[in-house]
């Protein structure tokens, strides 16, 4: 009698070692009691479209892919879901017959998670810093969430302009260029979602940009986050978090996809996850 195996499932990145995502789907297959393999594995970019063809053909039920293979990863699927396609990049592959179907659960992750710390963004005039992938991937969330405007600060202003002409179609998006930020008044809600702490840049924002009850939020997490929250607790938000709450809840989005069911309690995986990655 064979024995039957548990669906396996990936996370592409480079480096990859050190990814929680293996961790998070293993806490969510126990808690919803659905037996699941799930590995990270290095792939380079050169590797990426024959890699995701071999284990497509071998089987793989579903993968997620990170940095710095989002954009590629977009070129690489046979069909695109409308949030990775909007923002031409993909953290979620779901199989099809004939090949890979991309998604994109960054934004939904990330407005569940604003939602768990009780922020309301119908209505909100929010900051984003930054207009990379991870940019680009939670605007069409941000506005199907009600956030009424959107101003894009970041370091190459031609990156901001073509963030807001590419998305222009989500909402009102005002590229800013970093040194007119002064001038912008008082946001309730500031996104970071540069990686400038990787390279152990600082970022330099005027104070007057946190509104009294301003939330910052930096996708970052771990010491990569402290920077930039440092600077929001000075210029006096009242409400600090970094990303990995995004994190589990966009693995959940993804499970979701694949599983067809949502893991009951994301609070928990967050907890347990802090234990190993304050
Ligand atoms: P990209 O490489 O696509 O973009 C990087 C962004 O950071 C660009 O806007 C870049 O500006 C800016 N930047 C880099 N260095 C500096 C600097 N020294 N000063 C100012 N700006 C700088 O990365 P991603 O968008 O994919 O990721 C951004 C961050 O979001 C990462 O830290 C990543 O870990 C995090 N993230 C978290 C997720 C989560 O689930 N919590 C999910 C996805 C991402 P420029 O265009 O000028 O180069």
């Amino acid at each position: 009698m064979s024995e039957s195996r548990p669906p396996r499932f990936a996370v592409f990145g480079q480096p990859i070692a050190h990814s929680l995502s293996p961790r998070i789907h293993a806490l969510f297959g126990a808690q919803c009691r659905i037996a699941l393999d799930y590995r990270a594995i290095e792939l380079s970019p050169a590797d990426l479209a024959a890699g995701l063809a071999r284990f497509h053909a071998e089987g793989l039920a579903g993968a997620n892919v990170t940095l710095p293979l989002k954009e590629l990863a977009a070129q690489a699927c046979i069909e695109l879901t409308p949030a990775a396609r909007l923002s031409g990049a993909v953290n979620t592959l779901i199989r099809r017959a004939e090949g890979w179907c991309g998604d994109n659960t960054d934004g939904a992750g990330l407005v569940a998670d604003l939602g768990r710390l009780g922020l309301r963004l119908a209505g909100a005039r929010v900051l984003m810093l930054g207009a990379g992938g991870a940019a680009r991937g939670v605007v069409p969330a941000l506005f199907d969430a009600g956030v009424a405007e959107l101003v894009v600060a970041n370091r190459s202003a031609e990156r901001a302009l073509a963030l807001a002409a590419d998305l222009a179609c989500c909402g009102p998006i005002n590229p800013c260029r970093w040194d007119e930020l002064a001038s912008r008044g008082a946001f309730g809600l500031i996104l970071n979602a540069t990686s400038a702490a990787r390279s152990g840049a600082a970022l330099v924002l005027p104070p007057s940009a946190v509104g009294t009850a301003g939330t910052a939020y930096d996708l970052s997490y771990g010491a990569a986050a402290e920077p930039f929250l440092a600077w929001a607790r000075a210029a006096g938000a009242s409400t600090l978090a970094d990303g990995l709450g995004m994190l589990v809840e966009q693995a959940a989005e993804a499970f979701q996809r694949w599983h067809g069911l949502r893991p009951p309690d994301t609070a928990a995986v967050l907890a347990q996850l802090r234990e190993v990655a304050p």
